[in-house]
């Protein structure tokens, strides 16, 4: 079966090192959804944010802070785009 390869970064060891995040940037169309779903977000606290780098459209792209993102995944099932995906690490 044929597989995808997109363009994107990763970030290592979220949710207390349970976890990798990965961004494609390819498919982030910088919405802000997911910033306005993370859980943590709402709480006050800057879990997810703008990055330096750029999606689609040259708008920022998002990106945890792996201290304080619990991994729970809100913000890879919201984005409309499937830009955000959370691998378990083995
Ligand atoms: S996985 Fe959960 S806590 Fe982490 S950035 Fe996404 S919504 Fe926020
Ligand atoms: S990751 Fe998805 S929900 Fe978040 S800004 Fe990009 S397109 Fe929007």
């Amino acid at each position: 079966m044929a597989t995808m390869e997109y363009q994107g970064y990763k970030i290592e060891n979220i949710a207390k090192g349970k976890m990798d995040y990965y961004v494609y940037t390819e498919l982030c169309k910088g919405c802000g959804l997911c910033l306005a779903k993370c859980p943590i977000n709402a709480k006050g606290e800057k879990c997810l944010s703008w990055s330096k780098e750029v999606g689609i459209y040259q708008t920022p792209a998002v990106e945890p802070d792996p201290a304080l993102c619990i991994g729970c995944g809100t913000c890879a099932l919201i984005c409309p785009d499937s830009a955000i995906r959370l691998e378990k690490k083995a």
